[in-house]
């Protein structure tokens, strides 16, 4: 399998994840009303266990997300790394938390599309130029720079290029900043991921990191996870470092950043605000409670800080 095909497989995930996404939404799990505009419907019913693994998914990194904006008055910029067709920009401009900027980063073609979808949707363009002050915004096939949001194509395997244009885009390392990978770094080997941890960590002395993905990846559902990838033609280049929560930690430890913490999703969801488990758990009925625990189980979210204001405050509040 030659690297391009990989690459591409890699680049296909970000269509499922959306889809997901839009039908757990549809379901009634949480409210996305732009996701429709970015992933087609679902071709069959995705299962009540795949559903709430994404309400936990969503709910657990938008918790962390808003802690962040909430600590820094949304004086700081976000940088969504393999953002994909994530939604997240236009939730924070409904919910008027906007950061001073909030970036998205993915693979050029994956960034025409969203581009594409952005420019001919009036429900994604308008919150784009209602936050859009002063001259005409930048925008070409592959990336557009506005006041509030900004997403260039790059690959986050070359950071020197990735950086110059961030910071072409206004990026500012003295900014509070967020960095969120969302089931993006599995598919990089240790050392590219590492490199992307240690790059953020020696650019923004005040940061915060947060990433999810897979984890006790070593037992024996863990190998059937990553059979089904590999099916796919998928690259699990990263799954070494998903072994176990140590195993993520120590990674974002090692490479320049401090506090970490790993919850696996079991933990995760059974931390979400009760009244809403109690709602969503009477959407569908659960026959497979084995399952959901299994599929909770092998996935996590890790957080970091880089603290000059006390940012751990914000992550432990979790
Ligand atoms: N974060 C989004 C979400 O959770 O909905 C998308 C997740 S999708 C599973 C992984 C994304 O990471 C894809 O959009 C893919 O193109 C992107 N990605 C993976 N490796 C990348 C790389 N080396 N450079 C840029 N983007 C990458």
């Amino acid at each position: 399998q030659d690297s391009d095909t990989a690459d591409e497989a890699v680049r296909g995930t970000c269509d499922d994840a959306s889809v997901c996404k839009r039908f757990a939404v549809s379901v009634g799990y949480w409210k996305d009303p732009y996701i429709q505009y970015f992933a087609r419907q679902a071709k069959e019913r995705k299962a009540p266990e795949i559903n709430r693994g994404y309400y936990a998914r969503v709910q657990g990194v938008n918790h962390l997300l808003n802690a962040f904006l909430k600590k820094t008055e949304c004086k700081c910029q976000i940088i969504s790394l393999g953002a994909g067709l994530d939604t997240t920009f236009w939730r924070l401009k409904d919910e008027s938390i906007l950061p001073q900027k909030y970036f998205e980063v993915d693979f050029p073609s994956i960034v025409a599309r969203k581009l594409y979808n952005i420019k001919s949707k009036p429900p994604l363009s308008k919150p784009i130029m209602e936050a859009h002050s002063g001259e005409s915004l930048l925008l070409d096939s592959h990336s557009l720079d506005s006041t509030h949001y900004s997403i260039i194509g790059a690959d986050l395997r070359n950071l020197k290029d990735m950086e110059e244009k961030l910071k072409k885009f206004g990026m500012d390392p003295q900014l509070p900043t967020l960095l969120v990978a969302e089931c993006v770094l599995v598919y990089m080997t240790p050392e590219q991921s590492g490199s992307l941890l240690k790059w953020a960590a020696g650019t923004f002395p005040t940061a915060m990191f947060i990433n999810y993905e897979q984890v006790n990846m070593a037992d024996r559902f863990g190998q059937i996870m990553v059979e089904n990838l590999q099916r796919r033609q998928c690259n699990l280049a990263g799954v070494e470092a998903c072994q176990s929560l140590q195993s993520q930690m120590e990674r974002l430890r090692s490479n320049g950043w401090e506090a970490a913490d790993a919850w696996d999703m079991i933990k995760v969801y059974d931390n979400l605000p009760r009244a809403d488990v109690v709602r969503i758990e009477k959407l569908e009925f659960l026959d497979e409670k084995e399952l959901l625990e299994q599929l909770l189980l092998h996935y996590c979210i890790s957080w970091a800080t880089r603290d000059s204001l006390n940012l751990g405050a914000a992550a432990s509040s979790y």
